[in-house]
């Protein structure tokens, strides 16, 4: 049966829910509700404890790692490499565990972003958070969040192929130093950018693509400002969290087998 709190992070993200009675469970949502919506929430995304996970064939010390990620914070801060540093507040790297297995990437920082030095907060960033915990993510514990773009595009326009590419590096950067399991392109700017193609949205979601030398598996969903504006795909937007969380639990799944033969 769905727990009181994940009932309520899928009525937040505008998810209608309907359980079926002959499981035993109250029904939520009127009868006209169509049975394609999710009956129940799955289970919370198993918990990894990255400690005793080994992090690919390069081996930095947690010493070297903290000098890395410090640097790079330092550059971004300094970053003069396309034009948007002229019109910004302020670089914004990305936040979260250096040791997180979700990498959750975006487009750029909005106006709130810039503002504040942290990627999605205000009304956007409240929904994706209610989007993570929905399938037992927290950005705190074990969701790292960053964006394509470190600086804001004035007036939130879409990004320029010349600033992509001058900042890709920062984010390529980033992934190296983090080794997720998983990485999740929220919108259509992150996952052609990330995936270097420019087919429709509809196209990238609902199958694992792969990201970089390591080949890390990443997944294709609507960005939540773009449900903000479309809450009708909130529903398409629930199945790709489903999908991206069954991908990482067989990842996981298939690590632990495979450290026990
Ligand atoms: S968007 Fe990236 S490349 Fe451009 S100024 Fe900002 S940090 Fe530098």
């Amino acid at each position: 049966m769905l727990s009181e709190q994940r009932r309520q992070y899928l009525e937040t993200i505008g998810i209608d829910l309907w359980v079926r009675r002959d499981r035993g469970g109250p029904s939520m949502a009127p009868a006209a509700t169509p049975s394609v919506v999710p009956a129940e929430a799955p289970a919370p995304a198993r918990s990894v404890s990255p400690a005793a996970e080994p992090r690919g064939s390069t081996v930095v010390t947690s010493g070297e790692a903290a000098t890395q990620w410090q640097q790079l914070l330092e550059e971004v801060r300094r970053c003069t490499l396309c034009p948007l540093h002229a019109t910004r507040t302020q670089g914004v790297l990305g936040v979260g565990p250096r040791r997180a297995d979700w990498l959750v990437i975006g487009e750029a920082p909005g106006a709130e972003e810039d503002r504040r030095g942290e990627p999605f907060v205000g009304a956007a960033g409240q929904l994706l958070d209610a989007m993570l915990r929905a399938i037992g993510l927290d950005r705190h514990t074990n969701v790292y969040i960053a964006n394509v773009l470190k600086s804001r595009p004035p007036n939130n326009r879409d990004p320029r192929p010349e600033e992509v590419e001058a900042c890709l590096p920062y984010l390529v950067r980033q992934i190296a130093l983090l080794q997720p399991k998983i990485m999740l392109a929220v919108g259509r700017i992150a996952a052609q950018n990330l995936l270097g193609t420019d087919a429709p949205l509809g196209r990238l979601r609902g199958r694992v693509h792969h990201f970089g030398e390591r080949q890390t598996p990443l997944v294709v969903t609507y960005h939540p400002a773009y449900l903000l504006r479309t809450p009708g795909d909130k529903r398409k937007a629930w199945e790709d969290l489903k999908f991206a969380r069954s991908v990482y639990q067989q990842l996981t799944q298939g690590a632990a087998d495979g450290n026990r033969s």
